[in-house]
């Protein structure tokens, strides 16, 4: 008998009418003949006003009280749902996260599920039940009541039915399905038929808020097919699949995002030498704080500054953990800025096409916006802008793109519906193997490419479209650029680094020589460096990666130049003639992790 798991977001199940709603939906699939498993989010904000009130009653609510609060939004939205299935005449058996068995780490309000038991809700299934499962919300082994974080509620629905071998994973919510960014944002944005789990990853982890990032990793590991759609009473249309996508359809970009609230941390007068930015980084790891947009500036005197980015959520916790890490290095100073947003553009065939970066750094130039900072991977670039300007900036990139309009030989929905069902049987088996510490760290592999040089350019006086500039003049000489990480440096003034191939570096030297010849600044170069990367699934969020891979280095006495990251890879800039100590150095340190 087919299996398939529901979840209902918040506003899906934001009062009673929506409640019975969500019941018959789930009970008319029922009575097609599946068996059905529920998983329930807060109603409507509720989660939004226990936050409110645990603020009013103390300034730093201890995080495991957090979870024991937050946790009842979904015990009081499963048992509605339950009685309003009795009333439809159906039977439902409602339950808590420990009543069915999620268990996770203690890290209260961001716990990672370890493991889920079925036994019970396999046995409720089979006597004729919908398990009516509470989302976002799970038990550490002494029994404490965990969250998962906002939005957890997708990663308990994934998760769930990844053990249970589900034939689908609906997600019911209150857009028809995935766009190629936020509809409320940008009125042009357009329902994508399907997105690859790595897109959806980056889109996720980049502030697409509709899909928490953590379930689209469970989504890739365990094959899960997942359909992302409207829950409104009247609309049966199909939304988005999310899952295998084939090699004929990479496009350059498919969706950007915004983080509105984020911000940077710079670190100045680092001592330059291996182990320091270790120090800092195991510190933010250390409380849990995901970093990104990693800058790091090497000075004159053997000082280095390193700015990065983390969630301003996150900016108290992550300020306490770098001035400790600051006065142990002997930094001179840490300060921040709240103010920023990130904009980025995400899309699978980046990776192989020319123009996407320096396109993007056009259409924020003419649209006025100055960039403060951007850091790509494969498959994204991320730009940091003023937080006035990040609305502006995201609707600039989504028409620079013509994401509004559905580009030619896309997969159709059937399509894409087909191949996830696909890959989920094939791969049964192997999950099967796997599900122990479902949402441990997954790495596959780790590599080394020597095939690249570092251009750098320094002190560029800060103009409005320096980076279009650059980037369009080595586009211009058909070069395809891969890493790039440009920051303003303490002095105000332009750092950028981009690798590009070995055999175009002096054409690219000559190109960027060219562009800022008026302006002023400095051009320097590595004929041959080392990339050193880690892939793996979710691996950004897992702070432990980037950490792992500074303290091998550091102990290998390696200095790491440039660092990128994304969901699915980490990169390194080293010296050339330390790659092969490197990759060994970083071969050993990720031995265990490696899938
Ligand atoms: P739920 O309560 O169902 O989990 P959420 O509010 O968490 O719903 O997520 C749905 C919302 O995500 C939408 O209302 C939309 O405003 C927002 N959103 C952000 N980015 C996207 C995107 N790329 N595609 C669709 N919705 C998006
Ligand atoms: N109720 C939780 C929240 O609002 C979980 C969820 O809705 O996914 O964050
Ligand atoms: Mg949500």
């Amino acid at each position: 008998m087919s299996l398939i798991v529901q979840k209902f977001g918040g506003t899906s199940v934001a009062d009673a009418e929506k409640i019975r709603a969500a019941a018959r939906r789930a009970y008319r699939a029922q009575q097609q003949g599946h068996q059905v498993v529920m998983v329930v989010s807060a109603m409507g904000k509720n989660t939004d006003m226990l936050v409110d009130l645990s603020n009013q009653v103390c300034d730093d609510p201890p995080a495991r009280e957090m979870d024991m609060l937050l946790s009842t939004g979904e015990q009081v939205s499963v048992a509605l749902v339950a009685m309003a299935i009795h009333d439809l005449g159906g039977k439902a058996v409602s339950l808590t996260g420990g009543q069915i068995g999620v268990r996770t780490d203690s890290s209260h309000t961001k716990a990672r599920i370890q493991s889920i038991s079925t036994d019970r809700m396999r046995r409720l299934l089979d006597e004729g039940n919908i398990v009516i499962a509470a989302g976002f919300q799970g038990v550490d082994n002494d029994l404490n009541i965990t969250t998962l974080g906002r939005g957890g509620s997708d990663t308990s629905a994934v998760a769930l039915a990844a053990v249970l071998g589900a034939d689908m994973c609906e997600i019911y919510t209150d857009v028809d399905g995935v766009f190629t960014t936020d509809p409320r944002v940008v009125a042009e944005a357009r329902k994508m038929s399907n997105v690859s789990h790595d897109e959806m990853l980056e889109l996720a982890s980049l502030g697409a808020g509709v899909m928490h990032s953590r379930s689209i990793e469970f989504g890739k590991k365990f094959n899960v097919p997942i359909h992302v759609r409207n829950s409104g009473v009247f609309t049966d249309e199909p939304g988005s699949i999310i899952g295998p996508i084939t090699e004929s359809e990479k496009r350059a970009v498919s969706g950007c995002a915004l983080t509105k609230e984020e911000a940077r941390i710079t670190v100045t007068g680092v001592p330059d030498k291996p182990g320091v930015s270790l120090t800092i980084f195991e510190r933010l790891a250390g409380v849990n704080v995901a970093v990104d947009m990693i800058l790091q500036t090497a000075g004159t005197d053997g000082k280095a500054d390193i700015s990065f980015t983390v969630l301003e959520s996150e900016l108290d916790r992550a300020l306490e953990a770098v001035n400790d890490a600051a006065a142990a290095v002997g930094a001179t100073e840490v300060s921040h800025e709240a103010n920023v947003s990130k904009v980025s553009v995400v899309g699978l065939g980046m990776a192989t096409q020319t123009g996407v970066a320096d396109r993007m750094f056009r259409a924020l130039a003419e649209g006025e916006i100055n960039i403060e900072a951007i850091t790509t991977s494969e498959i994204k670039v991320s730009c940091l802008v003023t937080r006035e300007q990040g609305l502006e900036a995201l609707r600039a990139v989504h028409s620079e793109f013509e994401l509004g309009i559905a580009p030619e030989g896309r997969a159709t929905f059937e399509d894409s519906l087909k191949a996830a069902k696909k890959a989920k049987d094939t791969d049964a088996l192997a999950v099967v193997s796997r599900l122990q510490s479902m949402e441990d760290l997954t790495v596959h592999g780790v590599q080394l490419n020597d095939t690249q040089a570092l251009i750098t350019l320094t002190s560029v006086p800060n103009s409005p479209g320096i980076s279009a500039d650059v980037f369009e003049g080595v586009a211009a000489a058909d070069i395809v650029v891969d890493m790039i990480v440009q920051g303003i440096g303490a002095d105000g003034k332009t750092n950028v680094s981009f690798t590009v191939p070995q055999g175009d570096h002096e054409k690219a030297v000559a190109a960027v020589k060219s562009v800022i010849e008026k302006l002023g600044g400095t051009v320097g170069s590595q004929a041959n460096i080392a990339i050193l990367s880690v892939t793996g699934v979710g691996i950004r969020s897992h702070t432990g990666v980037g950490l792992r891979m500074f303290r091998a280095l550091s102990q290998a006495g390696i200095n790491v130049e440039l660092v990128s990251t994304s969901e699915v890879k980490v990169n390194v800039v080293i010296e050339a003639d330390k790659g092969k100590t490197g990759l060994a150095a970083l071969e050993e340190a990720f031995a265990d992790v490696i899938g």
